[in-house]
């Protein structure tokens, strides 16, 4: 059909020009100029708007492209579906999420038909059994959009759905795949749940309780429905210094302890420590608490214990020191005065050695009590040591306000007490010091007050001292003989001087006594008086001691065979443990036969009775070593150590053997002693004779031996020999030992 062809050519070409395929060709020679114009603007407007056509459809394909590419990337699944529930554009994520059902999804394609197929092949395990029903309702919801939903996978995997409406009543639809967050959440609640850790969970600030677990529920007591509509604050004690706020940080959280109150109104210390996590899907925040009671309570114990008496719960010397600094630095802001008041007990030791140490226990708790009583609340009191007290009386203006305490503090103590039937008097001496004159740390007043101590017990018992700074220097000049001492010990400047001990029937030296001598080379000879309890106070008298019985041995060993010596020993050397080998060395490195030596020890030594010094003396007595009580009668109880231990010797204190001319009673008391002695078997030797009245009343009264100025001072080993051979020639007249 020739006639139809240009008809059909031109409608595909129209058609291919409509689709952008044929560029426009100039038509051919047209008969008429003016239809020639009007057909020529007429297809250059078709070309224009072809043009701008095809470059809208191209822009609109690129963006296409690109709202592709962009929801393509998202993490989460997106769709749009028109208003008839049809699908419009969907991006890889959505497709992977329902990748069941990818196969179904069309452009064009209806919600409800893809559900349909879907569901009738099991991809929505949730709509079994009333499929229908469960279409309807996901449409419904569709196109009535509320809070977000959660939906299961035949797969088992859990897709948070949330959906909004378009302006042209389209819906976007927004799909999380949630289940790793919700095995998460799972496990978090077995975790949760089963923890024997009492926790709780908070809504975002940290405050409203929206869960608790078991063992909240069964630590705290309140029933699981009233703790989950509290708040943290709720269960808080309201004496607590910070309150509890949402916004502190976990590490400000983890460092504080808390105050709770239980559901029976006790409190618990709590330590809690805080995570942010997502719980039920919203952020929130795990509280784990720890009850800490019983450790804060250990430890408040322990420190009460490392800063107290255990005794008399009284503060001890560290807590003291600790208060008194901090009164100290006070009031050298304020100007005030404060005095400490270093306290001793009298007679404290005797009184727990002769009656036990139930009584003493009695005694220092009924002393605290007193102290107690007779103080005023701003004034401190501590225990410092077994019979020592510090009283700290704050706001002093004169000292006479603290004399005036210091006497009160006296009689208040040495009123008597009873205990168990047995009426005790004790006492008390003071020594005081006040700062900021005497010191203005609580070291130093301490310090200074128990020097003040010092003067007044030896000022007699009962008596109080204020520090002097002349206490002081005294003290120095203890310390430097202390340096001293340790050089002239190292240096060999120690040595023994013997002093005669005759018999007073026939008038022989029948040994000496060893006494310690010092020549110092500033201060001349130093007494032993002055050294020994130096030595004593530093240990050094080990050294002292050990030198002086090697050195006695050794001179012994060089004299005549009946000729004993003596040698001193005090107790700190029976403490060390090691004097029976001291002696054994010294006696067989100088060859010295065990029974010319002689040992004095002195009653302080047998003040506690331990079983060790006891032992001790008995084998040195078994080697045949003789042992001497010295200083007999200046004791407490001196009779009663004479049984404890069978003595060879007892030496009269020199200061009964003074007063024999002129007091009657020295007399009877050194009559008895004799004649106790003689009753027991001992020898009785009289220290300090000096005259020659003092010598014919103890011949009279048949004292065995005598030693003292009469017969001769301490004299240097040199001198001995030739002591002894004057003797000798003299033939027993004791006047050729007159020094
Ligand atoms: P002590 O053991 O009672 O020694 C007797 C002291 O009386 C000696 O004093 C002696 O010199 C002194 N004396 C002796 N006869 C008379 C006298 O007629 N009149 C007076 N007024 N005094 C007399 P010394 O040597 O000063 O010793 C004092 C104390 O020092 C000794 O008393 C003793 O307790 C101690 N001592 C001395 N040497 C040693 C030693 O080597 N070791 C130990 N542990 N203590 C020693
Ligand atoms: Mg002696
Ligand atoms: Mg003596």
């Amino acid at each position: 059909m020739p006639t139809h062809r240009p008809k059909a050519k031109n409608r595909i070409r129209k058609a291919k020009l409509a689709r952008g395929k044929l560029s426009v060709r100039r038509p051919k020679a047209v008969p008429k100029l003016l239809v020639r114009n009007r057909q020529v603007s007429e297809i250059s407007e078709i070309v224009r708007k072809r043009a701008e056509a095809e470059a809208a459809i191209a822009d609109a394909q690129k963006s296409d492209a690109r709202l592709r590419e962009a929801i393509d990337i998202l993490p989460q699944g997106i769709v749009f579906l028109d208003a008839e529930g049809r699908y419009i554009l969907w991006n890889k994520k959505y497709a992977e999420i329902y990748s069941k059902s990818a196969d179904l999804f069309e452009h064009g394609a209806k919600l409800r038909d893809t559900l349909k197929v879907g569901v009738a092949r099991g991809d929505y395990p949730e709509a079994v059994g009333h499929e229908e029903a469960w279409i309807n309702e996901r449409l419904e919801k569709l196109y009535h959009p509320g809070p977000a939903h959660e939906q299961v996978l035949a797969d088992g995997r859990c897709i948070l759905i949330e959906e909004r409406l378009t302006s042209d009543g389209g819906v976007i639809g927004l799909r999380v795949d949630i289940t790793e967050l919700k095995q998460r959440e799972a496990s978090f609640r077995l975790l949760f749940e089963g923890n024997p850790v009492p926790m709780i969970v908070c809504a975002q600030d940290g405050e409203r309780i929206i869960g608790v677990n078991d063992a909240a529920v069964a630590h705290y007591g309140y029933a699981r429905e009233d703790f989950e509509k509290l708040k943290i604050s709720d269960v808080q004690a309201f004496d607590q210094e910070t309150p509890w706020t949402g916004d502190q940080s976990t590490e400000e959280r983890a460092a504080r302890t808390w105050k709770h109150v239980k559901a029976d109104g006790s409190l618990i210390d709590v330590a809690i420590y805080s995570r942010l996590l997502v719980f039920e899907g919203k952020p929130a925040v795990l509280l784990a608490l720890m009850d800490i009671t019983e450790r804060k309570r250990a430890e408040a114990r322990l420190a009460f214990m490392a800063q107290h008496d255990g005794l008399t719960g009284l503060p001890n010397r560290i807590l003291l020191r600790q208060r008194l600094d901090e009164l100290l630095a006070h009031t050298r802001r304020s100007g005030d005065k404060v005095a400490v008041l270093f306290l001793d007990l009298d007679n404290f030791k005797a009184i727990n050695d002769t009656l036990g140490h139930a009584i003493g226990d009695k005694l220092l708790k009924g002393v605290t009590k007193r102290l107690r009583s007779s103080l005023r609340e701003e004034d401190a009191i501590a225990r410092l040591g077994s019979d020592e007290f510090a009283v700290v009386q704050a706001g002093v203006t004169r000292p006479e306000e603290v004399a005036m305490l210091a006497r009160r503090l006296i009689a208040a103590i040495s009123e008597p007490y009873l205990f168990d039937g047995h009426t005790i008097v004790s006492g008390a001496s003071i020594g005081i010091a006040i700062a900021p004159g005497d010191g203005d740390d609580a070291e130093k007043l301490l310090k200074n007050a128990d020097m003040a101590l010092s003067r007044a017990k030896s000022e007699g018992l009962g008596s109080f001292s204020f520090f002097e700074s002349e206490m002081d220097a005294r003290a120095q000049a203890r310390r430097r003989i202390e340096i001293d001492l340790r050089d002239a010990i190292e240096n060999s400047v120690l040595q023994p001087y013997y002093q005669p001990l005759v018999d007073l029937k026939s008038g022989q030296i029948t040994g000496f006594e060893a006494l310690v001598r010092w020549p110092h080379g500033e201060r001349g000879m130093i007494s032993p008086a002055e050294f020994i309890p130096v030595a004593e106070e530093t240990g050094l008298i080990n050294a002292v001691g050990g030198l002086m019985l090697r050195r006695a041995c050794m001179d012994a060993a060089q004299w005549p065979d009946d000729v004993r010596v003596a040698v001193n020993l005090s107790p700190l050397q029976f403490r060390v443990g090691n004097l029976l080998s001291v002696v054994m060395d010294a006696l067989k490195a100088s060859g010295l036969s065990p029974k010319r030596l002689e040992l004095e020890i002195t009653e302080t030594l047998l003040l506690d009775k331990s079983d060790q010094v006891l032992a001790t003396l008995h084998a040195l007595r078994a080697l045949g070593v003789r042992i001497s009580m010295d200083d007999f009668g200046t004791g407490y109880s001196s009779l009663s150590y004479l049984r404890s231990f069978p003595f060879d010797k007892i030496k009269i204190d020199q200061s009964f053997v003074r007063d024999l001319g002129s007091n009657h009673d020295a007399q009877a008391i050194v009559r008895s002693i004799i004649s106790l002695g003689m009753g027991l078997g001992v020898t009785i030797t009289a220290e300090g004779v000096e005259t020659e009245a003092e010598l014919s009343c103890l011949r009279a009264e048949g004292c065995h031996e005598g030693q003292g100025f009469l017969f001769s001072r301490a004299r240097p080993n040199a001198e001995i020999t030739q002591l002894l051979l004057a003797q000798r020639n003299a033939r027993g007249a004791q006047s050729t030992l007159v020094a």
